[in-house]
């Protein structure tokens, strides 16, 4: 007799969307967490392309970038990288990178994953009506960011307690500029892509 009819269980996906520049260990936590608690079945890291919210400064090349996530994510079998947003040309919007994610997996439950200071901008976000419908937003606390939901709907937002990392990409640039390691604030790895790669390092005063 044909067995039961069961529900499939719809995918699981979590997005976690960044300039990783460079992807550091404060990136990783949070999505394992999320991912554990959620019960997810992958977390796909996006690289940003062009970073709108960063044109002040000088974003290293996204193939740097793009790799240095899959250096730092390459031992995870649950955590991959997409490259919808470093192949998309123009500036890069949430909106479309949950819609080409989700466009590569059908039918699949849409995590967008942020930490505290990204999520009080969501609703400068492009489409900001349509991002929350497309996705149940994860806010992420982070050190020195005040994570709250306030002017957020409730049912497409919730809020979590990760372990704090106090890391940010920008300090892990200045620490390299000024010669101060990294290690153990990014995967191994990802200090020698770093090094080898010659990325950080202040710009030499070529003598003429
Ligand atoms: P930068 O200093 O260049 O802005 P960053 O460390 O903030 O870099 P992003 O690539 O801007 O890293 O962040 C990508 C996502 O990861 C954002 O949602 C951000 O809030 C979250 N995030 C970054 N660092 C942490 C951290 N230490 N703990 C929790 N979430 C984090
Ligand atoms: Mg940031």
């Amino acid at each position: 007799s044909p067995s039961p009819a069961r529900p499939e269980r719809r995918e699981r996906l979590g997005i976690m969307g960044g300039t990783f520049d460079p992807i550091h260990h404060g990136h990783l936590v949070a999505a394992s967490e999320v991912a554990s608690l959620y019960d997810l079945d992958e977390v796909v890291f996006v690289p940003t392309g062009e970073p709108w919210q960063k044109a002040a400064r000088q974003v290293s090349p996204a193939e740097h970038r793009y790799l240095m996530a899959v250096i730092a994510t390459a031992s995870n079998p649950r955590f991959w990288v997409s490259r919808v947003d470093i192949d998309r040309s123009g500036p890069t919007y949430s909106v479309d990178t949950i819609r080409d994610v989700a466009a590569q997996r059908p039918g699949a439950e849409l995590f967008f994953i942020t930490g505290a200071d990204a999520l009080s901008q969501i609703l400068s976000w492009k489409d900001a009506a349509s991002v929350l419908e497309l996705a149940h937003f994860v806010g992420v606390t982070r050190p020195g960011y005040e994570l709250t939901n306030s002017h957020l709907p409730d049912d497409t937002v919730t809020l979590l307690d990760v372990p704090a990392m106090a890391i940010s990409s920008s300090a892990c640039r200045e620490r390299v500029a000024d010669g101060r390691p990294v290690w153990y604030l990014v995967p191994d790895g990802v200090v020698q892509y770093i090094n080898k790669h010659h990325l950080y390092r202040p710009v030499s005063s070529t003598s003429s």
